[in-house]
């Protein structure tokens, strides 16, 4: 059976370590620097939670969620190549 990945977004779970930026920037960009990284975590001090938000650059790899500690990221595995992306998951390559 064909496995969809897909990368399933829940920011309210974010605790804004950046391992997600730093590992980006690393894998992709060969440095390890949060401000090279295809995604950003933004912190809503008013709502007391963070943002993710991604860059059109990112190629949805999924690397960011493999080393995501509080599941904010995940990476899915959906039966079927062309199961639909559900609100808050993006495709995964
Ligand atoms: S999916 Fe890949 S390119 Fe996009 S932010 Fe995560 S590690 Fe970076
Ligand atoms: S999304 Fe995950 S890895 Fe990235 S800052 Fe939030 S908790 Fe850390």
């Amino acid at each position: 059976m064909i496995m969809a990945k897909e990368l399933a977004i829940r920011p309210q779970k974010c605790i804004g370590c950046s391992t997600c930026a730093l590992t980006c920037s690393l894998v992709h960009r060969g440095v390890f620097d949060p401000g090279q990284s295809n995604i950003r975590i933004y912190r809503d001090d008013f709502a007391g939670i963070f943002e993710l938000r991604f860059s059109s650059t990112c190629t949805r790899c999924g690397q960011c969620a493999r080393v995501c500690p509080s599941g904010a990221l995940q990476l899915l595995e959906i039966p079927g190549d062309d199961a639909p992306a559900a609100e808050g998951q993006v495709s995964a390559q």
